[in-house]
């Protein structure tokens, strides 16, 4: 067998140099409460604060977010530390709105498929090209997902951040199982970067490092992590939530894994 009939080993991570950690609590509560996480996001040097507005929670009496008061608490926020900002838009409706407000749109796991909403945060972010942070349906395929994306690039954004957020499977002792060889396939099969959000799919806190652990050193360009003053008085995901001060170690510790490969946190 000829060089060229082997295929080439996936450069892992090698679109940049740099980790991205975008980190935040889950729902935008108040503002003390997210200046807290946002000083200690900005303290430790890093770019990105997200943060929950309008919240797809699976029972409609749940805490739904405080919508446009959330993104202006996080827009103030961002201004006053410095900080990017990073939120969820569910609704096609709200999509000019979010816009105005943050540096990049998430697109949630519940709406993996919703080609229109795809399609409108294509449009809204064709000119402004702010970054989309693209989550994986817990049971979507890496196929739909990449095949998806096309909804936001044929706008004009090609902008994309990928994001596993695990998967539903048989297994319970995790709230989703994480799918990590996301990393190296997506920089197989596409030359969008990865972020690998550890806390949904760890469910439990203290799970969490041992899952950032693994997402930087599989090479992922980005982490998801969730972060709250005081998880167990949050309004939602209390239990998967890191208090500041774990939040701090951990940076801590990404940073010498990181080192190993040649990257940096930011
Ligand atoms: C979130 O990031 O707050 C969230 C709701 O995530 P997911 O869509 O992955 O459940
Ligand atoms: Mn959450």
């Amino acid at each position: 067998m000829s060089n060229a009939n082997i295929p080439p080993i996936p450069n892992l991570g090698a679109r940049t140099d740099e980790v991205t950690i975008f980190a935040g609590p889950c729902s935008v509560e108040s503002t003390e409460q997210f200046e807290e996480v946002a000083e200690c996001v900005a303290d430790l040097g890093l770019k990105w604060v997200r943060g929950g507005a309008f919240k797809p929670r699976t029972n409609p009496h749940s805490f739904q977010g405080l919508g446009e008061e959330g993104l202006k608490i996080m827009k103030a926020a961002g201004d006053k530390y410095g900080l990017l900002t990073l939120t969820e838009v569910m609704d096609s409706a709200h999509c000019e709105l979010v816009h105005s407000y943050v540096d990049g749109l998430q697109v949630g796991a519940r709406n993996f498929q919703n080609f229109s909403l795809l399609k409108k945060i294509g449009q809204v972010t064709a000119e402004s090209k702010k970054m989309v942070l693209y989550k994986r349906g817990f049971a979507g395929s890496i196929a739909e997902w990449l095949a998806a994306c096309d909804y936001l690039t044929a706008e004009g954004n090609d902008n994309i951040m990928l994001c596993e957020r695990g998967l539903r499977t048989f297994e319970t002792a995790t709230r989703f199982t994480l799918d990590i060889a996301a990393v190296p396939v997506v920089h197989k099969q596409s030359l969008y970067p990865i972020c690998i959000d550890v806390s949904h799919p760890a469910g439990q806190r203290d799970l969490v490092p041992s899952l950032a652990y693994a997402a930087v050193a599989a090479g992922a360009d980005s982490l998801m992590i969730e972060v709250h003053p005081n998880p167990p008085e949050a309004k939602s995901d209390g239990p998967q939530q890191l208090t500041p001060d774990q939040f701090r170690k951990l940076v801590g510790e990404l940073r010498e894994i990181a080192a190993v490969f040649g990257k940096k946190i930011v």
